[in-house]
């Protein structure tokens, strides 16, 4: 398997339909443990993604998730918003100006991303965001030449449900505490959804 640019283009196309279908999901998630505008602002963010990926062409996948990560930085907002744009800031240094990346390459480029979102958000795993989906699944597939894809998106699914027994400790929720429990994360959701497109997009 390579990755170029033209699977990253895929790959994010799907995340904006995942996001786009389930954009009152995120909301009502958040409306329950948050201020409910996460479906908002990540629909927000992946509009303008499309909108960016219409009008320009890119060379390699380093600068298609460069170009992405300013777009979500700028666009999605919120907490969300600077974590996802740094995790992308930081895959698209990890594929540096490389054509066409293997899928252990390319799991590194993610693990790069993941480092991003904790070094910015300082979330541990249990604490009932994001970091939940990112870190076990990226622990989980770490090493792998080749990728099953319905484990890998079954993985992330079982990931963000286990964030609902979960007392949020960072992020809006954290405001919460033991009444955040019995909740899904919102954030843990958006990223489910990043990865599933991925496996749907990747898988043969
Ligand atoms: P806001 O809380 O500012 O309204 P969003 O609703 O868009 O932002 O995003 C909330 C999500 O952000 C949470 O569900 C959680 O997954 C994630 N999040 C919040 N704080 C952190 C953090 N410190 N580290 C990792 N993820 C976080
Ligand atoms: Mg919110
Ligand atoms: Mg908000």
């Amino acid at each position: 398997m390579k990755i170029t640019v033209k699977e990253i283009e895929a790959w994010l196309e799907a995340f904006r339909e995942e996001i786009t279908a389930h954009k009152e999901e995120l909301s009502d998630l958040d409306q329950a443990i948050g201020d409910g505008d996460h479906g908002i602002n990540m629909a927000r963010g992946v509009k303008e993604m499309h909108n960016l990926l219409e009008t320009k062409s890119f060379q390699v996948p380093g600068e298609i998730l460069k170009a992405v990560s300013m777009v979500f930085i700028g666009k999605i907002g919120g907490a969300a918003g600077p974590l996802y744009g740094s995790a992308f800031m930081k895959m698209a240094a990890e594929a540096g100006t490389k054509e066409a990346l293997s899928a252990e390459e390319f799991l590194g480029v993610l693990r790069a991303g993941k480092s991003a979102i904790v070094q910015r958000g300082k979330a541990e795993t249990g604490e009932k965001t994001m970091v939940d989906v990112w870190l076990p699944l990226l622990k989980k597939f770490e090493g792998k030449q080749e990728i099953d894809w319905d484990d890998w998106e079954n993985s992330a699914e079982e990931l963000k449900n286990n964030t609902k027994e979960m007392h949020a400790k960072k992020g809006r929720a954290a405001y919460l505490g033991a009444r955040s429990v019995g909740h899904i994360d919102p954030g843990a959701t958006s990223s489910y959804y990043l990865f599933k497109a991925l496996a749907d997009t990747l898988r043969e």
